[in-house]
């Protein structure tokens, strides 16, 4: 007995693997009712009965080809880890769908266990099936279980064991393809024998499919290892293309595929379906779907859905975030009486608590983001909003899928950028995927409001609903465009045919979207934490180094100085000890004034710091959209996170931090300063409504993505954009004489 057994699960999207692999494992896995949930392969490890298990859970496909990122991966796995048993969890109430699949397994002659799934649902729908006939029928072991309940699992588990997976008791299956195809096979098989190409992979007869099939991936192997053997395979299968699309005008892989249904069908005709699928009984599912996916009633309700689950995210999870800010404010309150003042001070106040609580705040909405979307994906109403939404996002080389990342983003003004990253997860094609990443942050999030309201409120207070309707508008616009521009050219490709299947409906578990929702957030949480934290405090840095020189803090110090010197020791006292509101007129008076002073000098300070000298060696090129070196701060401290840029920009017109909430006084700084008018106003916004993602998106941009390269692309890109309408509209409206 060997000391571990190797086990892969494997099936179509939905077939219940990962609810499997939880049963198996106890592990807390997403079980997601669309495919593409799992795109990663999952690994865990299990004993029983003193022997130990390990599995890995494989991402679902519908055949073994080589047209997805998902079929390459799982094909990779079987072939190159080669583990001890494959189980096929195949969903018993679609079985005829579900074993094509199978029919590749065996085709490939890998240690193949068929787990027979969703027998409860197949029962439900009048549909009994003998395992035991079609164990017999298709050559393997058959185990019915339920996945879910975790019946049937012990026998499962029996049959990994004790079964026999010898190389001689797992012949590959051997299907008749036709007259035409059954020769090719038949001159292909010996060439491909004789040079023993790629034989120590896979069989032979597998491989002279895959070339007839056209399947690149083999192909090219096969070149690499003997051209000349592969060109003569080449050769006899242009022959043979070409001679079946003369006489039946159609694909070798067309006629393979037909060929492995009918051995499908020809299997569950001999008596493996007890009850025949009544093909024209409406089942619930048809009949939720008559209404919900309706061509006039079905959008309706999907706005609805769409507003309902935007609003569950964003209000619900107010109150935790409140508690969050409530708990950081405090815990930085604390600090700033215990602590000495002093750079150490600075640091953990603004570097490191307001990076964890940056990174916190996110959490609650994660979770809420989350928890809705579980419900909507797990009891498979997802996959009809993809499905409706996939005629008008195609046009833009996006996927249906990719409404819930932008609504969530702010697709409905407001939202939040790092859950809509990481909503993009539940798209299947990885270009339509990094396409919907880079372009969900151009949407309206709850940071850019403050910045938009202040600006708008500012200039243009008249038509202010009107204005903030162009905004999200405009936010939408720029989104698709940069999409469609994004997919023609560096994430050019054909679009993935919609092939998702409507999943019948189901009741989601509550343990199902609890482990879903924590295992996401967890995820954020860890791998995003770090990294932010560490930008926080960067940013920092770069706005509090280098200090002051020690003449101009005397300075400071000195007008303080001067102006306690020229009142009374009782008006001091005053102040010392009261309240704000009770003060008399003079010491109110005193207190304004060394505000004043506090104001200046952390105005200097901030244009002193690294920050500031950025900003102002900016100007030269800023200079184009009409920025000067204030806004070119408060950009760079946006970001760290965009209602940042509010209150920056209060230390820079010297009138202190600004309360993004509450920006009435830098409203009217603004409005009176000469420099700022109209059209300042509107490339400013423009620029930053599209500019660079702040950190925290970029860092989950760098995670969803897998890379680095992406994350800073869109960094690049977003603020080229942005710079580019920032300059046309700056110079246009100053050429028009519009300011
Ligand atoms: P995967 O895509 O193959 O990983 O499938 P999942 O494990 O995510 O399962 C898809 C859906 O089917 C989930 O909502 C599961 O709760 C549900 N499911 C899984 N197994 C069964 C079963 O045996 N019976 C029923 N009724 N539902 C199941
Ligand atoms: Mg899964």
């Amino acid at each position: 007995m060997k000391a571990e057994i190797k086990i892969a699960l494997a099936g179509n999207p939905n077939a219940g693997k990962t609810t499997l692999f939880n049963r198996l494992t106890g592990a807390r896995q997403h079980v997601g009712n669309y495919p593409g949930v799992t795109v990663e392969q999952k690994e865990g490890r299990f004993s029983r009965g003193g022997i130990d298990f390990r599995v890995v859970d494989l991402p679902g496909t519908y055949s073994l080809t080589a047209y997805s990122e998902e079929e390459l991966v799982a094909r990779e796995y079987l072939v190159n880890e080669k583990p001890d048993v494959v189980i096929d969890v195949v969903d018993g109430s679609n079985l005829e769908r579900n074993l094509y699949l199978a029919c590749q397994f065996r085709e490939l002659g890998i240690p193949l266990i068929l787990a027979l799934n969703m027998i409860d649902v197949a029962r439900d729908r009048g549909i009994e099936i003998r395992p035991d006939r079609l164990s017999k029928l298709f050559g393997v072991p058959v185990v019915p279980i339920i996945a879910r309940s975790g019946h049937g699992i012990d026998q499962l588990l029996d049959t990994v064991v004790n079964g026999d997976f010898s190389e001689s008791a797992r012949q590959p299956l051997n299907i008749s393809y036709g007259e035409d195809i059954d020769l090719a096979l038949a001159e292909l098989i010996p060439l491909i024998e004789e040079a023993g190409l790629l034989t120590d992979t896979y069989p032979p007869r597998w491989i002279a499919l895959k070339f007839l099939e056209n399947d690149d991936r083999i192909v090219d192997r096969a070149f690499r290892e003997d051209s000349r053997t592969a060109d003569r395979l080449e050769k006899v299968v242009t022959r043979i293309t070409g001679h079946l699309r003369n006489t039946v005008d159609a694909y070798p892989e067309a006629i393979i595929a037909d060929h492995r249904y009918g051995f499908i069908k020809s299997i569950l005709r001999q008596g493996v379906l007890a009850h025949k699928y009544d093909t024209d009984r409406l089942y619930t599912s048809d009949r939720i779907d008559r209404v919900v996916t309706n061509r006039l009633l079905g959008p309706v309700i999907m706005v609805g859905v769409l507003f309902a689950l935007y609003q569950f995210t964003f209000s619900y999870s107010e109150i935790p975030v409140a508690w969050c800010e409530a708990f950081f404010s405090w815990f930085g309150s604390r600090v700033d009486l215990l602590m000495p003042d002093g750079l150490l001070k600075s640091m953990i106040i603004s570097g490191i608590i307001d990076g964890v609580g940056g990174v916190l705040g996110f959490v609650p909405l994660i979770m809420f983001m989350f928890f809705g979307i579980s419900i909507l994906e797990d009891s498979g109403y997802l996959a009809r909003v993809a499905f409706m939404m996939d005629r008008i996002f195609r046009i833009f080389g996006l996927h249906g899928s990719s409404v819930m990342p932008f609504i969530v983003s702010g697709g409905i003004a407001g939202g939040c950028a790092v859950p809509g990253v990481m909503a993009a997860r539940t798209l299947r094609s990885p270009r339509e995927r990094l396409a919907t990443l880079l372009t969900v942050p151009f949407m309206n999030c709850g940071a850019k409001i403050p910045v938009l309201t202040l600006l708008i409120g500012t200039f243009f207070a008249d038509h202010k609903a009107w204005y903030m309707f162009l905004a999200t508008v405009a936010a939408w616009l720029v989104a698709l465009l940069a999409a469609r521009l994004l997919r023609s050219t560096v994430l050019r490709g054909r679009s993935t045919p919609f092939v998702m299947e409507l999943p019948p409906y189901r009741f989601p578990t509550f343990r199902g979207l609890f482990i879903h929702t924590w295992e996401r957030t967890w995820q954020y949480i860890k791998k995003a934490g770090t990294v932010i934290l560490a930008i926080s405090i960067l940013l920092w840095g770069l706005m509090s180094f280098p200090a002051l020189p020690e003449g101009r803090i005397q300075h400071y110090e000195q007008q303080r100085q001067q102006l306690l010197a020229r009142v009374s020791a009782t008006i001091k006292d005053e102040l010392e000890q009261g309240e704000r509101a009770g003060l008399s007129p003079r010491a109110r008076q005193l207190a304004a004034g060394l505000l004043e002073i506090d104001d200046a000098a952390a105005e200097e300070r901030l244009r002193y710091s690294l920050a500031g000298r950025l900003g102002t060696a900016l100007e030269t090129v800023s200079r184009w959209a009409g920025f000067d070196w204030r806004t070119n701060i408060a950009l760079l401290g946006g970001f760290a996170a965009k209602e940042v840029i509010v209150s920056t920009l209060g230390t820079a017109y010297s009138i202190g931090e600004v309360d993004p909430e509450q920006s009435k006084g830098l409203s009217e700084r603004l409005a009176a300063d000469p420099h700022w008018n109209r059209v300042l106003a509107l490339a400013v916004l423009a620029f930053i409504m599209f500019y660079a993602p702040c950190s925290v998106t970029v860092v989950c941009i760098a995670r969803e993505s897998g890379s680095w390269g992406w994350a800073l692309f869109s960094m690049a890109f977003n603020t080229s954009l942005a710079f580019f309408l920032a300059v046309v509209i700056y110079q246009t409206g100053m050429v028009l004489g519009l300011a």
